[in-house]
């Protein structure tokens, strides 16, 4: 797919900004920053952590331990641990409340 600079029409071509690739125009000074898509997909956040921990199917299975519900103060919690950044960094562990009737999840 071409995309055109809407400056002078040229087709754009991409090269490396200082933030994020950009899309450059060869012909005017032309740029615009490519949006975060690509490192999105490589960091995702902790909240789409989140919806894919919501499931009652992540949650099958996993080791519950001695942690104090925030919610309702229940001393037992199933826990997962993930890797949500880049390998050199801690995993991050998540809880989830064994009080059927609370199942509040939060992580360390
Ligand atoms: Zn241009
Ligand atoms: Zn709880």
């Amino acid at each position: 797919m071409l995309i055109y600079c809407p400056v002078c029409s040229g087709v754009l071509g991409t090269e490396e900004g200082p933030y994020s690739l950009r899309f450059a125009c060869k012909t005017c000074p032309y740029v615009r920053n490519i949006t975060k898509k690509l490192t999105a997909r490589r960091y995702p956040k902790l909240k789409e952590v989140d919806d894919v921990l919501g499931g009652a199917e992540a949650w099958k299975n996993v080791d519950n331990t001695d942690a104090t519900c925030p919610k309702c103060q229940h001393d037992r919690a199933y826990f997962m641990q993930i890797q949500t950044r880049s390998a050199d960094e801690p995993m991050t562990t998540f809880y989830k409340c064994c009080n059927m009737k609370c199942s509040h999840r939060w992580k360390d």
